[in-house]
């Protein structure tokens, strides 16, 4: 078989901009991934599962809050580490991913910087060890890229609120032991919007899992509906009012997506260049033609790009000084990145590519999703848009 004259993996030499901890963290992740993870995840995608069966061993490598204190069980790790675990996991599956990220991003972030300390000292523990799963419930069946709108109702009754509504396509709503619900409190507008941690068997609350989804499909994705629910005062997240709270949680959770998705290119990508090398078609390997070659090229250049991308607003993130902007672009632009890649990786596999077992076409239809939440791929485009402007084109 013919061989690279660089390293396809790296040809910046990208993992030299990181400290020896933070490569660490990398490696370990990555190769669990490798030797974990990727044996199963061809049985989970076709079920429709996420492998809790690994629950343990992920909570073992530290993904859990990376970045939150030790004295929740956090390994108070850079956010550049952070960055590394999502794109490590992501190389393995966008479901994987997303498992991660909700829990770390979406629900002890939240905790961690909104919570009272009763709610930190109770929940931060059990969802770093990985004994409790949560799901985060923003996204309404009448209100997605605009959850301002949400109809969502906290009601004040003696003692706590009663909750009243439904959440749609939540990550691990089946699953979660907490979930935390952004409501409206009374009649009110956005500005008085609450979060609150609403626990598995509370009266009023059930869920329902979409079943037949052609994406990201080794993750729950599920319904939440809330009837009458009673949350007592001490569940409400006390120090967060407003659309900030869950935007603020959205930033957390899009910061590690912008990195994720270089881990899915990375998969495809080398995935794609192993089999271009290998196959042969008018006697010599498929990467020897050039078309095949303008293929692997753009992809190699843009998955530096966009891990430089990723670093810098790692380095950014470390000091406190990552603006959403920042983060929306890196997000759109990365996924948007890894998405063309996947579907690239897929035509140079020629048939094979839309096989389960060359993986590439399940990164693409999982990137499918991943472009679409967390903010939507135009919405970002938005986000940027008003940024460059200083005119909002998605409000009314
Ligand atoms: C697999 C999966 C998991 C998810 N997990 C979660 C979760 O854990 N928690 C959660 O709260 N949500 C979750 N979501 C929801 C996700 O965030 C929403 O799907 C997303 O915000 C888009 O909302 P929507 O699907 O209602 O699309 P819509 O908002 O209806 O948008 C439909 C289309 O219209 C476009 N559009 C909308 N408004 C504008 C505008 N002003 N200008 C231009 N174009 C516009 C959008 O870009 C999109 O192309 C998940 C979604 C998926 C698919």
């Amino acid at each position: 078989m013919p061989q690279p004259k660089t390293d396809p993996h790296d040809i910046y030499r990208i993992m030299e901009l990181f400290s020896d901890e933070e490569r660490l963290i990398h490696d370990s992740v990555l190769d669990w991934v490798k030797e974990r993870f990727l044996p199963l995840i061809e049985e989970h995608y076709e079920a429709g599962t996420f492998p809790l069966e690994l629950l343990p061993e992920l909570a073992e490598l530290g993904v859990f809050g990376p970045t939150l204190p030790e004295k929740y069980g956090c390994a108070e790790a850079s956010y550049t580490a952070y960055g590394l675990i999502n794109q490590a996991l992501e190389y393995g599956d966008s479901g994987l991913r997303s498992f991660v990220s909700v829990q770390s991003g979406l629900v002890m972030y939240p905790i961690y910087a909104f919570g009272s300390e009763a709610q930190k000292d109770r929940w931060l523990p059990q969802l770093a060890s990985g004994k409790a799963i949560g799901c985060f419930g923003l996204t309404e069946p009448n209100h997605g890229s605009n959850p301002g709108g949400m109809e969502t109702i906290a009601t004040p009754v003696e003692g706590g609120y009663r909750l009243n509504g439904a959440k749609a396509w939540i990550t691990n709503g089946c699953l979660a032991d907490v979930a935390v619900i952004w409501a409206k409190v009374g009649d009110g507008d956005s500005k008085s919007i609450r979060g609150f941690l609403v626990e598995k068997g509370t009266a009023g609350f059930s869920t329902a899992e979409y079943k037949k989804k052609l994406s990201l499909r080794a993750s729950v994705t599920s319904e939440l509906f809330l009837k009458d629910v009673f949350v007592p005062e001490e569940n409400m997240l006390p120090n967060v009012q407003g659309l900030k709270g869950p935007l603020s949680c959205l930033n957390q959770a899009r910061y590690g997506i912008a990195w994720g998705a270089m881990g899915s290119a990375m998969f495809t990508f080398e995935t794609a260049l192993r089999y271009g090398l290998e196959r042969e078609q008018f006697g010599r390997p498929i990467a020897g033609f050039q078309l095949q070659q303008l293929k692997l090229s753009e992809m190699a250049t843009d998955i530096v790009k966009g891990r430089l991308v990723a670093w810098r607003l790692g380095q950014l993130r470390n000091a406190g000084e990552a603006t959403p902007v920042q983060v929306s672009l890196a997000k759109r632009d990365n996924v948007n990145t890894a998405l063309r890649i996947a579907r690239t990786a897929r035509t140079i596999m020629g048939g094979m590519g839309i096989m389960l077992e060359s993986h590439v076409m399940r990164h693409a239809n999982n990137l499918e999703s991943v472009y679409t939440y967390e903010g939507t791929h135009d919405i970002h485009h938005l986000i940027l848009g008003e940024a460059l402007t200083g005119l909002a084109a998605y409000e009314g």
